[in-house]
């Protein structure tokens, strides 16, 4: 089995086929979808026509299911969603809000923290991402 992206508000299975599907919405109100690569540390995203993001704009993600935010609450720079792999282990990834920014984070069961991507230096693994998974 693949593993499956979830929604923390609904679990609504939010991935398909290799990509994850967000709602998205930017600062001037364009929304639309964002496909976003589902193998961790891949950038490589997809727009849907109705969303044209500038780079460094950060941008408001929502459960395409639900409708909930998906921002993180402690921190405007990021948003959040669940993973469930292969063998059912639970983690939290935690996504850059900044259109551009290549920065993803792994939090697990065990509250262990991996990085992916660049700049990574100007984020300290704050108390919050402990947060993210019970
Ligand atoms: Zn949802």
């Amino acid at each position: 089995m693949k593993a499956s992206y979830i929604c923390p508000h609904c679990k609504g299975v939010i991935n398909a086929d290799n990509n994850i599907i967000l709602s998205a919405r930017t600062k001037n109100n364009n929304v639309g979808l964002v496909l976003l690569h589902e193998e961790i540390g891949n950038y490589s995203s997809i727009c849907s026509d109705s969303i044209k993001v500038k780079k460094k704009e950060i941008v408001d993600f929502f459960c395409p299911i639900c409708h909930e935010s998906l921002n993180v609450k402690e921190d405007e720079n990021f948003a959040k969603y669940l993973r469930i792999d292969e063998n059912l282990e639970e983690s939290c990834i935690i996504i850059s809000r900044e259109y551009g920014d290549r920065i993803t984070f792994r939090v697990d069961k065990n509250k262990q923290i991996d990085t992916y991507g660049e700049k990574l230096s100007r984020f300290i693994n704050p108390e919050w991402f402990l947060k993210c998974i019970d």
